[in-house]
């Protein structure tokens, strides 16, 4: 198993992910993508919003505003319930998310910390004060005047700007039920504290669906989803099935609009954390903005002509934590001719470059001019092709493997007479004649 602080390196060596606002000191529970990052993270979004909605008939795209009226999450309940629980240390005035602190629920009260005898991890005493609910919704004021008229929330969730558009949705395109409406985005949450590298961030990017589906027919719905996102999770991602592990998450500890949620749990280098989520929210959502805004939310049948309130199905993913599935499933390490190597074996349609052309050397003339040659053939065809004719060939196999190129293309003398070149597989390190035309 890889580990954290190796990948965190990577990561920054070699230009994917750094710390937000580094210049300045940083800035906690932000990261900032660099140009390998984000060719990373770019592919695996488009990569889910190919397979959940470009390829199917019953899904559609919105893109909604950051910003919203907030009546929106009074309505939702995330202005009230949208807590996380705080404990302060009474010696060292530190202070952590409770549950965090051992084995517990999100209910733990002072008196269970005291009795399992949870430490500080600050300072090692178990002193604490009661448990309070910390809401996470980041407060922002809108215009020029800042008071309560002013007040507005980033949002905490994707999920709210897919629900006030439902009914826009439902007028405008009236789609066949099921359907589902699916958005990426930002979301933000003032976590008590951030941690882990990009697992829990303030700022972070959700990949979500709401499913509207007749209210008896939940329970398929939910099953046929989770039959789809093990098979993203699987034969797209490419995660290993072995690490990925269903949580039936308990009454307790579901979110406040659940009927029943599925935690995709993934072994992370910091254990079994959660990956995506899949929720029933029932009529939860629709029926508060009904109730709050007072329009019709309700949906009629097209053959029936019943109407009713949909329910919902929501699989919602964090793209960080699958960034973090992902470069934790590739990142390796091996010996080459006796000598070790990091490696980043990405599957072929998430690596940021799919292949490095390269002269065997830099001064010849002829080298150079044939291998931008073959540089401009496999861009027009690829999209996604790197050049590199730094420092000598073994250096840039080393640095290519570093950032995941599956394969390196050299162009060399024989090049030049018969159209072959050398083309060396990342992960076996083999080296093949192919003509150049096959590539
Ligand atoms: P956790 O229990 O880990 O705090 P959650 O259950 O509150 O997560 P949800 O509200 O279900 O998370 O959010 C849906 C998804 O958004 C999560 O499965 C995760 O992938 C992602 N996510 C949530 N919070 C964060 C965060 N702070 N940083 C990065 N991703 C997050």
């Amino acid at each position: 198993m890889s580990r954290l602080e190796d990948i965190v390196s990577l990561c920054k060596r070699r230009g994917f992910i750094f710390q937000g606002s580094e210049v300045y000191g940083g800035m906690a529970g932000t990261w900032d993508y660099g140009p390998l990052g984000v060719e990373l993270k770019r592919k695996i979004m488009n990569a889910w919003w190919k397979y959940f909605v470009e390829d199917r008939d019953d899904m559609y795209g919105v893109d909604a505003a950051i910003l919203m009226n907030p009546r929106t999450w009074v309505a939702s309940g995330h202005t009230a319930t949208f807590a996380d629980p705080l404990v302060e240390c009474k010696e060292c005035h530190k202070r952590f998310r409770a549950d965090h602190l051992g084995d517990f629920s999100e209910k733990v009260t002072r008196e269970e910390l005291t009795s399992a005898n949870a430490k500080c991890p600050n300072c090692g005493k178990v002193n604490w004060d009661e448990v309070k609910q910390f809401n996470m919704l980041f407060r922002t004021h809108v215009g020029s005047v800042s008071d309560d008229s002013s007040l507005a929330y980033l949002r905490g969730e994707t999920a709210q700007g897919i629900f006030t558009n439902f009914k826009n949705v439902v007028d405008t395109i009236y789609p066949d039920m099921p359907f589902g409406l699916a958005q990426q985005g930002k979301a933000f949450r003032n976590e008590i504290s951030p941690r882990d590298f990009v697992f829990r961030s303030r700022e972070f990017e959700q990949m979500e669906i709401e499913y509207f589906v007749k209210p008896n027919t939940w329970e398929e719905n939910f099953d046929k989803l989770l039959v789809d996102v093990h098979d993203f999770l699987e034969n797209v991602m490419m995660l290993p099935v072995d690490s990925i592990h269903e949580l039936d998450v308990p009454e307790e500890d579901r979110a406040h609009y659940s009927k029943r949620t599925i935690d995709m749990e993934f072994d992370y280098p910091i254990g079994r954390e959660e990956l995506m989520g899949i929720a029933y929210r029932t009529d939860f959502d629709l029926s508060n903005i009904q109730r709050e805004s007072g329009k019709n939310m309700e949906y009629r049948d097209k053959k029936t002509n019943e109407t009713f309130v949909p329910h919902v199905i929501e699989p919602s993913f964090g793209v960080e934590r699958l960034v973090m599935a992902v470069l934790t499933t590739a990142y390796c390490e091996d010996e080459v001719d006796g000598s070790s190597r990091v490696v980043l074996k990405l599957p072929d349609n998430l690596a940021p470059y799919r292949f490095c052309v390269s002269p065997l050397l830099k001064n010849k003339l002829e080298l150079m001019e044939k291998a931008r040659e073959v540089y401009a053939i496999l861009r027009k065809k690829y999209g996604n092709v790197t050049w590199d004719d730094s420092g000598n060939i073994g250096k840039r196999y080393r640095k290519q493997d570093e950032i995941g190129t599956p394969k390196c293309v050299v162009v060399d003398f024989e090049t030049l007479e018969d159209d072959t070149v050398t083309v060396r597989d990342r992960d076996t390190t083999k080296q093949d004649r192919v003509k150049i035309i096959e590539l």
